[in-house]
Parts: structure tokens; sequence; C-alpha cells
């Protein structure tokens, strides 16, 4: 006869949790007028894409926090280790929300290029969120970790959310997009900063020398219609962002960027949110290789990456 084991009925108390979360990109950005509260209301298309940080929660007493590549060339060195860290006060929230000592030690590992406009800090923010709420059983729903990811930032409550969505507000309000195919990206990040306050001042310039009034923004619906369809064409046709023309005119060199990757085969190329991050639709592995090659032999980005569309928001991906 064998033995039967006893089954351990108590509480079981996780030491690490490991979430996952991918990067957003930006299928559309439409800015509405210069308000005089000096804010412009937004409406986006997000989508998340298959570049990903990865942040573990470990017991601890205290919090502390660190970060490191999750590739050889992945570059962390403009991320702070402390409480000005996204992740560091998402782990404070929650604990404050839900009444709970903050004893974590989080671990960032980042792939997400760093300042790229693809919301890696974000992404790490939210994916505290969901460790830090599976390590401390705090369980929360759903919707209360949006509620708390929306007082992070503007673009954290997508990152929990993933797939593709029509972003407003302050990009906080998410509402998910029917997308009936996946997509294939090439992703360059421009070795050059780009200061997201001087690309709204340069569009609003652009609009008063032209006398443009800026309509109140939306989702166009070529794009809506478009993404429901398999064409990856009429997709690539469709993407469109307003602050484009003023990102290329504050630095030129995207624009030499986006016709280089149409140049060699892209479908679509797009100035992703606020830049300097721009985008390249591909329709087949062949013309991935030529943009992805063409964009690192110009010599001017700091990364060029190939990722998936959409993928699933932050999420669980290992439990010990
Ligand atoms: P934004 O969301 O402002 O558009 P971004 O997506 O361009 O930012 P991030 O990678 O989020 O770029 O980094 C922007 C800055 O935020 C970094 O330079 C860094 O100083 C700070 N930061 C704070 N927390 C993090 C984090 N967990 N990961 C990366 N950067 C962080």
């Amino acid at each position: 006869m064998t033995a039967v084991e006893e089954w351990d009925e108590g509480p079981f108390q996780p030491e690490a949790i490991t979430v996952r979360v991918p990067a957003k990109i930006n299928l559309s950005l439409s800015v509405g007028p210069l308000r005089p509260d000096g804010y412009h209301e937004l409406v986006t298309v997000f989508h998340a894409v298959s570049l990903y940080d990865e942040v573990v929660a470990r017991s601890a007493r205290g919090i502390a926090l660190s970060v490191e590549p999750l590739r050889r060339d992945s570059d962390v060195d403009a991320v702070p280790a402390d409480e000005r860290n996204l992740a560091w006060q998402a782990a404070t929230l929650l604990a404050e929300r839900c009444g709970v000592e903050p004893n974590v030690r989080l671990t960032i590992r980042k792939d997400i290029p760093v300042a790229g406009g693809m919301a890696g800090g974000s992404a790490d923010a939210a994916a505290t969120l969901v460790a830090c709420d599976a390590l401390w059983g705090t369980g929360l729903r759903r919707d209360e970790l949006h509620d708390l990811a929306a007082q992070l930032g503007s673009d954290v409550p997508f990152a929990l959310h993933g797939g593709t969505a029509i972003g407003t507000g302050r990009g906080e309000h998410i509402s998910p997009v029917l997308a009936s195919t996946g997509l294939e990206w090439v992703i360059a990040v421009l070795d050059a900063g780009l200061s997201t306050p001087k690309i709204f001042e340069a569009c609003d310039a652009r609009r008063r020398r032209s006398g443009e009034q800026a309509p109140a923004p939306g989702v166009h619906p070529d794009l809506m219609a478009a993404l429901r369809s398999r064409d990856i064409g009429a997709i690539g046709a469709a993407l469109y962002n307003d602050l484009q023309p003023a990102a290329v005119e504050v630095l030129p060199q995207i624009g030499e960027l986006l016709a280089l990757g149409v140049a060699a085969g892209a479908c679509g190329s797009l100035v992703s949110g606020s830049g300097p991050t721009t985008v390249f639709l591909v329709d087949s592995p062949l013309a991935a290789a030529n943009v992805e090659a063409e964009l690192r032999a110009s010599g001017r980005c700091r990364a060029v990456r190939r990722a998936r569309g959409p993928v699933p928001g932050a999420n669980v991906v290992n439990v010990r």
C-alpha cells in the first residue's frame, strides 16, 4: 500500500512572483486644440507589442529595488533605482491602498528601450501592481488595479490591459478595439532626444501658421475599418499621428528614417506618440529583414527591434 501524502491546507505564501509586461506603440494620435489650461485633449490607439520588461517581486522587509538588463544590449543606465522609479511608487501606492506594509524586493529586468516613448516606466509600474498584489495576497479586482494605475500615470492602465485599445482623456480611459489580425513591426528608436512639450509647441505653431483649426480629436474610421480587416496595406495606409509633421520639422532625421523604411519595403510608417520612436509595419519576414537592415545601416538608431502585436498586458508568468 502506498502512503497518501497530506495536502497542506494552509494559505500558499509565494516567495517570488514574476510578471511580464509589454511595451506600447501608438497606431494613431489625434491632438485636439490647445486648451486654456495648456493641455491638449488626445485620442490615441494604443497597441501592445512583444518587447517586454519583467518585474520580479520577492518577500522582504521594507522596500528595495534593482534594475538589470534582460538582454546583453538592453540599456538601463538612465533608470533610477529608488523612489523616483515608477515601480517603487506603484508598490507604495498599492500598500497604502490595502493597508499593508510595503515589504518587497523588486527586480526590474529591462528590455523595453528607455525614454523611447514606449512607456517602459509605465509598464514596470503596471507589472509591479500585478506582482505585489499576488505576493501580498491583496486580491484587488482588475478595475481596482486600473484605478491605482491611472493615479500612477496616463500610460499605466494600458500596460495592465494590453491588446489594441483606444485611449482617451490623458490616455487613462481605455476601450478595447477588435483587431482581426496579428501585425509584424520593425521599431526604431532614434539616437536623439525629443522633448515632448517642444513637439506639442511645434504642432501648435504649425497650426497657427497655417490658420488650421484643430478639430475635436478622434479615431479615424479608416483605421478602425482597416484594423477589423486582414488588409495589412490598408492598416499601413491608415496609421496617422498629428504630431508627426512637427516631429519631422524639429528633427529632420525622423523624416529620413520614415522614408528609408518605406523604401526598404514597409507597408506603413509612423512616428509613435511624441517620438522619437518610429514604427514600420511589414507584411513578410523578408520585408522585416530588409527594413531592419536598412535602419541599422543608417547609423541613426540606438535600437532597432522586431516585434509583433497585439499581445496581452501585464501578467504573472512565474510563481515560486
Ligand atoms: P514617457 O512615459 O514619459 O513617454 P518613455 O516611455 O519615453 O516615457 P521611459 O522608458 O518610461 O520612457 O523612461 C522615461 C524616464 O522615466 C527615464 O529616463 C527614467 O528617468 C524615468 N523612469 C522612472 N521609472 C522608470 C522605469 N521603471 N523604467 C524606465 N524609466 C523610468
